[in-house]
């Protein structure tokens, strides 16, 4: 089978093809980095305009690259949330439209489903049921996954996601947009011990998580002058890791039947993130498994295998593009079931 997966939920617009032989058969991502670099952060209103502007084009390009129509289709997998409105419409749309043109069954996929399935697309011989850890530019949490559509959340954040510490940390130390990158970047020139920084939340029986704190002291060691800009770099990464192990550590108490640990999101394609979960895992005797850092950050590969994995699936034309979709609406303690 054959599915033309479509993401616009942030600040990429990304279509793929991806077979059910996990084949990428075609794929391009056009990043807005450059549109939004001057505002430090995403600009709404501008990224759903960008959206607009390329996808159509995209669309007709990676099928000609694959040399296939969309009659060839299985299905159209768009995300349909959660994420910035505007963008998230500009992709659904289109998807419902190709679907109604065409005949085509549309499937309509949440974007953290696309993360938290694309280990996967990557790997054949990953296997549910896995602990999941989700680190996104939106979304820290940890999650137990027992198929698609079988997703239980044991941790979340109570303030900031781990992608958005890295952003907001590189903004405070001007190394520019996006962050993570730029972070793990300037920390390789860095001592991860010179900067004394907290490790919020760290010795709480409860996994959740929390980064405000952790922004704030690095705002506070930039102010006071005394330290070399890798060095807060490196002592942040340092940090945020540690944060992270420890939360995962009182999770996986919970989760003592599972032999495979997932990560996945933005902040997945960290080397020193990975490298720490990977001991965690070696630990608990489990199995570690991270996408290719490709397929870490925002792509449409990991929404059409989405699609894949749930080929049938024959959306409604009217269903409804939404800002906010929990993968686990039964355990959201800080902000309750709501979409
Ligand atoms: P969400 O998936 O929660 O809706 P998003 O789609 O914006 O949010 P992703 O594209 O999955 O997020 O991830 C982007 C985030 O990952 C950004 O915060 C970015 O700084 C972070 N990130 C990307 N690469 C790295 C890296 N090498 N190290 C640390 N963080 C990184
Ligand atoms: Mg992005
Ligand atoms: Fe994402």
């Amino acid at each position: 089978a054959l599915v033309l997966g479509i993401e616009s939920s942030c600040d990429e617009t990304a279509v793929a093809l991806v077979d059910s032989e996990r084949r990428i058969v075609a794929q391009r991502i056009a990043s807005q980095d450059a549109e939004h670099a001057p505002f430090g952060g995403v600009v709404p209103e501008i990224a759903a305009r960008a959206h607009a502007e390329r996808l159509a084009p995209m669309i007709e390009g990676v099928l000609a690259d694959a040399g296939v129509g969309l009659a060839d289709c299985d299905a159209i997998a768009a995300t349909a949330g959660p994420g910035l409105i505007g963008g998230v419409m500009v992709g659904l749309v289109s998807a419902k439209a190709l679907a109604m043109a065409t005949d085509t069954p549309l499937i309509a996929i949440n974007h953290l489903e696309g993360h938290a399935l694309s280990p996967r697309l990557a790997d054949e011989t990953i296997a549910f049921p896995y602990a999941l850890l989700l680190v996104s530019g939106g979304h820290c949490q940890i999650l137990r996954v027992d198929g698609v559509g079988e997703y239980r959340r044991l941790a979340t954040t109570i303030d900031d996601a781990l992608g958005e510490a890295f952003d907001k940390t590189a903004k405070i130390l001007g190394l520019g947009f996006p962050g993570g990158p730029a972070v793990e970047r300037t920390a390789k020139d860095g001592d991860a011990s010179a900067v004394p920084l907290p490790r919020p939340m760290v010795g709480s029986g409860e996994p959740h998580f929390s980064f405000a704190g952790l922004k704030s002291a690095v705002l506070r060691a930039y102010d006071s002058g005394k330290y070399e800009t890798a060095d807060i770099a490196a002592s942040f990464q340092q940090a945020a890791v540690d944060c992270v192990t420890d939360r995962l550590r009182i999770a996986l108490a919970n989760m003592t039947d599972l032999k495979t640990l997932v990560v996945a999101g933005g902040v997945a394609a960290n080397a020193t993130v990975r490298g720490a979960l990977e001991a965690l895992a070696a630990d608990h005797a489990m199995r570690f498994a991270a996408p290719p850092p490709r397929l870490c950050t925002d792509n449409a590969a990991m929404i059409a295998w989405a699609g894949i994995e749930r080929l049938g699936q024959d959306d409604p034309l009217d269903i409804s593009a939404r800002p906010r979709w929990p993968l686990d609406p039964e355990a959201d303690p800080v902000r309750g079931a709501g979409v």
